[in-house]
């Protein structure tokens, strides 16, 4: 059989008994790879995943591959992380016009942010399970789907991705893209013309309602409150809405508490930079789509000089293409390093130790609350003592800071996870590729 069939049999068993968003996270990313006889190889994008899955659904995944290769079976697993990656950029139309915001005709959608030709890494993977997911049943696992972080890592692209991934199922499905300055403005110009009844024809019909930056709807009261009932005749329907911000709901400052709420109790996802090896293959597509391409070493070059934006990154990677033929020059790693301002950045400049924490927190899919928290479940166990350990060994803080940033714990407890996670690193296979890949994500930020 071949795997990928096999997967989706399988799949049909593991959906009847894994919660809609679990499935997305766990399950999004895997893959059959290989079929051996008896033996099902799975193939996932991390060591973490590998472990939760062995962890929570071993005995699901067997049953499933039973369906597949008989009572005998057996899974097996294999990591690999390029199996994020999607492998070929679909062709773009020709019309990469810039984002426009017009209601309800579906053309207005920028075509060039697809779900297709965005690069999937481990900083990123979660929210794109999640938009796979919303694809694949819109307005009913997660609604509303929130996207957060900072400038520049995508959220747009997955956003409008979904979009037009809904599009091409549905070209009838009724979309608005809009910004939440262009809402703010549709509803003081409405209420100007004493046209409130077309601004609620307009928004509430809504099949996909998109709305980019919602951090701008701060301190805009009128314009929250009529956001709020679109919101709410939206979901009582089933449409499906997707919002992003810079920052989580909770971080905004002068949002009203009902609105906060609604947008927590959808799916709120953080978006971090991609690490260096992602930003490398971003670039790698990027060239692709302009039917360029560049030595992997330029390649690399570029994605380590620029570390906190992919918009300012693919703008230097244009201009370098451009210049490179203009004045008819070999993209050398020497002829690519002079457009390069800053030097590159291998090591991880001053990483600090929020930044550890929200890695950590991100890749173990954990709440920070939880991690510095006094819980003490299972699997907050490693994350904590893996933040101890990098904390101590890459920061050099002191077990005393330590426990105070860790929500006040005593410095005796900090020395003995310290100590406890360097052992499982040495004896521990399993313990030693979640770290290797934690220290790796660590190193594409800072
Ligand atoms: P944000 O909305 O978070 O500020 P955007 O979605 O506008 O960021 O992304 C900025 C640019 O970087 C876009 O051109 C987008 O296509 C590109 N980009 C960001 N992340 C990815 C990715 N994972 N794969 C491919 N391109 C990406
Ligand atoms: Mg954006």
């Amino acid at each position: 059989m071949e795997p990928q069939i096999a997967w989706q049999k399988m799949l049909e068993v593991i959906k009847t008994e894994v919660s809609p968003s679990n499935f997305g996270i766990w399950f999004g990313n895997t893959d059959v790879s290989e079929i051996n006889k008896n033996i099902v190889t799975l193939s996932v994008p991390s060591a973490f995943i590998k472990e939760q899955l062995t962890q929570r659904y071993i005995d699901l995944l067997r049953k499933a591959a039973v369906s597949i290769v008989g009572e005998e079976a057996q899974v097996d697993f294999l990591i690999d992380p390029s199996k994020l990656q999607k492998k070929k950029p679909k062709e773009l139309s020709e019309d990469m016009f810039q984002l426009q915001e017009a209601p309800l005709t579906p053309r207005v959608l920028n075509s060039k942010y697809r779900l297709e030709n965005f690069v999937v890494g481990l900083s990123n993977n979660v929210a794109y399970a999640a938009a796979q997911a919303v694809v694949q049943n819109p307005g009913v696992s997660y609604n509303p789907l929130f996207f957060y972080g900072g400038t520049g890592v995508g959220k747009t692209h997955l956003m409008l991705g979904i979009g037009n991934a809904l599009l091409d199922k549905n070209p009838d499905l009724k979309i608005i893209y809009c910004s939440s300055e262009k809402f703010t403005n549709d509803y003081v110009e409405a209420i100007r013309s004493q046209k409130m009844g077309d601004l609620r024809n307009k928004y509430r019909l809504a099949d996909l309602l998109l709305v980019d930056d919602i951090q701008f709807f701060s301190g805009r009261e009128g314009t929250q409150e009529e956001f709020f009932h679109t919101f709410n005749e939206l979901t009582s329907k089933n449409s499906q809405i997707i919002l992003t911000s810079d920052r989580a709901p909770h971080d905004i400052a002068k949002i009203e508490d009902r609105l906060k709420s609604r947008f927590q109790g959808g799916l709120m996802i953080d978006i971090q930079m991609p690490d260096l090896d992602t930003r490398v293959a971003i670039l790698r597509a990027k060239c692709i789509e302009r039917g360029e391409s560049l030595p992997e070493e330029g390649l690399s070059l570029i994605a380590a000089s620029f570390q906190t934006n992919i918009r300012e990154l693919e703008g230097k990677l244009i201009q370098i293409l451009q210049t490179l033929k203009a004045r008819n020059l070999d993209p050398t790693p020497e002829n690519i390093g002079q457009f390069l301002d800053n030097q590159p950045q291998n090591q991880p400049t001053s990483l600090n130790h929020k930044q550890v924490i929200t890695t950590i927190c991100d890749y173990f899919h954990i709440k920070q609350s939880d991690l510095i928290g006094p819980k003490r479940n299972k699997e907050l166990v490693l994350p904590r003592h893996i933040t101890m350990h990098i904390l101590s060994e890459d920061l050099k803080m002191t077990v005393e800071r330590i426990g105070e940033i860790l929500g006040g714990r005593d410095h005796t407890t900090v020395m003995h996870g310290r100590d406890k996670i360097k052992e499982l690193i040495n004896s521990n296979r399993e313990v030693q590729k979640i770290f290797i890949e934690v220290k790796h994500t660590l190193g594409g930020r800072g």
